[in-house]
């Protein structure tokens, strides 16, 4: 089982696999590397993340990675606002950081960053990693996202592994974001393995 990718069951919601109860019961099951998914919030010129390392050097919102699988995560994971702004429809590409942390789902699941899934304590101990799967946005083909990720990845001695639906998003953009990827982490001189599935 070592070498297989753990993946969510047809039928259960994404928000699970991609949750830190997710996380840890791949782990507790045995697998080693697990598929988290990844979107990109906002780029939010009002963000309050003043000097962010992902804002990178120009302290510049570009948006924020965070782990969840639809850009529509209230239409079609359960997830609601508790302050009840945001509608059924809005894409987490429209929302800032803070509006995508504070979603909930009723059976108790949350949106994480890919900091918060690789803190988490088994994950710093080596028991597994996981394997990122950037979704369809463009901001994914560039090498900045990868620059900051690649450098947690580093900070937290965990692999980074990344894998892309090779025509998500469009014609070969999976095979964008992983030479991508690649180009983000030699920038910040940190091994990866990326590929297209
Ligand atoms: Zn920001």
């Amino acid at each position: 089982m070592a070498g297989r990718i753990a993946h969510v069951a047809r039928g259960v919601g994404y928000r699970v696999g991609n949750s830190f109860r997710g996380v840890r019961r791949w782990i507790r099951r045995g697998y080693r590397r697990w598929d988290n998914d990844v979107l990109i919030t906002k780029p939010d010129p009002e963000c309050p993340y003043t000097g962010h390392p992902e804002h990178g050097p120009d302290d510049q919102c570009f948006g924020h990675m965070v782990v969840t699988h639809w850009r529509r995560p209230l239409l079609r994971d359960m997830f609601r606002d508790p302050l009840r702004k945001l509608r059924l429809r809005t894409p987490v590409d429209r929302m800032t950081l803070d509006e995508v942390l504070r979603l909930r789902s009723p059976d108790g699941y949350r949106i994480r960053t890919p900091e918060q899934i690789l803190r988490l304590r088994p994950v710093r101990r080596g028991r597994g990693h996981p394997v990122w799967e950037p979704k369809a946005d463009p901001r994914f083909e560039r090498a900045r996202p990868w620059v900051y990720l690649a450098g947690l990845h580093e900070e937290y001695g965990v692999p980074l592994e990344v894998r892309a639906l090779k025509h998500l998003g469009g014609r070969n953009a999976g095979v964008r974001r992983v030479e991508a990827a690649k180009r983000g982490a030699g920038r910040a001189g940190v091994k990866i393995r990326a590929w297209t599935i």
